[in-house]
């Protein structure tokens, strides 16, 4: 089963959408600085490709994003 779905991961990284994806580590990594450029109004996106992409496959990621982002926000 763990064969199989990373098998699937590996298919959808080469067939997937435009564009490099991070992997969740450098996600992690640019995470900070793509929030502090969303919350300024700044082009994250180009900014930090691969991103977007990332955090609309991985749910994990987009968590983190969102907690990020309402905590910046508010601070
Ligand atoms: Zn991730």
């Amino acid at each position: 089963m763990s064969e199989r779905s990373s098998e699937d991961r590996l298919v959808g990284r080469l067939l997937g959408p435009a564009g490099p994806e991070l992997s969740c580590e450098e996600c992690f990594e640019q995470l900070d600085r793509y929030v502090e450029l969303e919350l300024a109004g700044a082009d994250a996106d180009a900014a930090t490709p691969g991103m977007r992409a990332h955090l609309e496959g991985c749910s994990a990621c987009a968590e983190d994003h969102e907690s990020l982002r309402a905590w910046l926000a508010t601070s």
